[in-house]
């Protein structure tokens, strides 16, 4: 069983708490994503579930069973870091076999572990067995590089390196994969390929996965549940969707992409039952969120917002005039800043060659949708 529960998780150090009370509840074979700044405690949850450190108290359970006083070989927990942290005097077969004989260190009787132990210590590994091989072949078959098994790994890029330690982790066959900033040190590009490497192996293994992340697009585009961290504790947990359409602070909405975020005060409701919120003096925006507060946050989202082209009208009440500050063309998308009654606005447009673009100084028509006027 694969499950990961975490509850109520403090750990403090001599001058910092890391973490004040931090609980996850994970299901077997579920993706799941740790999101937030650096410095707010990502590591120091994965550590503590991965049993390489002591919680100051809470409990973390994999699957029906308490794991506090397991150590950490016992716990079954694939790990993948950032820094490859590879034996660079290894092949890429021995490296990941490492991870095989390494657990067989801590199994077997006390002449088997010393004679594996001798083993690790050679400077070479001994010949593999026939199911060694076999496993480290399909690890290495997973993340693509059969055919690189033979290379030293000084001789790989970045990215074949960060194969070779998702191999590692995985030959383990454990039954949860941890892997913290795993995609940080590669470029773009290959970051891109990476998640969806990471995600096809996850999928067809079923495998429950933790990856922390402090990049929202990758935390957002790979997992099934995100859960944001800030100051130690965990501030929302939701799938992707939930997280950037109904984020419940402005943290997290700053934090889950970028946002156009006010202070605004609900006046009344009108006919439908939608509250109308004044932003400033003459921008009152009626918004599809019900609620009783009534001093709230105004999130919209760049793309959520319309620029209404000429002789083209809408029925809604959220339409305002705004003044064109930049625009700036993006490639796929072109972003407006706008200025409304001393306020800023970020609008977002998909880029079609044939659509009217603004210049810096233009008047135009901005729609704001109620179901884009989230309040929080
Ligand atoms: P993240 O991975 O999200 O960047 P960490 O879990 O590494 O954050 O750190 C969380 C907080 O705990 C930070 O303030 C960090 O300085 C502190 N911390 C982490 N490890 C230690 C340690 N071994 N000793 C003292 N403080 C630590
Ligand atoms: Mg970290």
């Amino acid at each position: 069983m694969g499950s990961v529960k975490v509850q109520n998780l403090v750990k403090k150090y001599d001058k910092a708490t890391a973490l004040k009370g931090v609980d996850l509840d994970i299901k077997e074979g579920e993706f799941y994503a740790l999101l937030g700044p650096s410095g707010c405690g990502k590591t120091t949850t994965m550590r503590c579930i991965a049993g390489f450190e002591k919680p100051t108290s809470g409990e973390i359970l994999i699957g029906d069973k308490v794991v506090n006083n397991v150590p950490a070989n016992r716990r079954n927990c694939g790990m993948v870091f950032q820094s490859y942290a590879l034996f660079p005097h290894y092949n890429v077969f021995e490296n990941v076999a490492y991870s095989l004989n390494i657990r067989d260190l801590y199994s077997g009787s006390m002449g088997q572990r010393a004679k594996t132990f001798a083993r690790l210590m050679s400077r070479r590994l001994s010949k593999p067995t026939k199911e060694i091989q076999r496993k480290v072949h399909d690890a290495l078959e997973y993340v693509e590089l059969g055919h690189l098994a033979e290379r030293g790994v000084n001789e790989l890029s970045g990215g074949q390196q960060q194969r070779v330690a998702l191999a590692r982790a995985l030959v383990m066959e454990p039954s949860v994969l941890l892997m913290d900033e795993p995609l940080s040190n590669l470029d773009k590009k290959l970051r891109n390929t990476m998640r969806t490497t990471i995600r096809r192996i996850q999928q067809d293994l079923k495998i429950t996965t933790i990856f922390v992340t402090h990049d929202q697009e990758e935390a957002m585009s790979m997992a099934d549940h995100v859960a944001v961290m800030r100051d130690g504790e965990i501030v929302q947990m939701a799938t992707p969707t939930e997280l950037y359409s109904s984020p419940k602070d402005p943290f997290v909405a700053d934090f889950v992409g970028s946002s156009n975020i006010y202070e605004g005060q609900v006046m009344e409701t009108n006919a439908q039952g939608n509250p109308i919120v004044k932003i400033t003096d003459n921008i009152h925006l009626v918004s599809d969120t019900r609620t009783d507060k009534k001093d709230v946050k105004v999130l919209v989202r760049p793309e959520g917002i319309e620029i209404l082209r000429k002789g083209s009208t809408v029925k809604s009440e959220n339409v305002v005039e705004a003044k064109v500050k930049i625009s700036t063309y993006l490639g796929p998308t072109i972003r407006y800043d706008l200025e409304l009654e001393g306020m800023d606005v970020m609008v977002e447009e998909e880029f079609q060659p044939n659509t009217t673009l603004y210049a810096e100084g233009d008047t135009v028509s901005v729609h704001l949708p109620m179901e884009r006027v989230v309040l929080i």
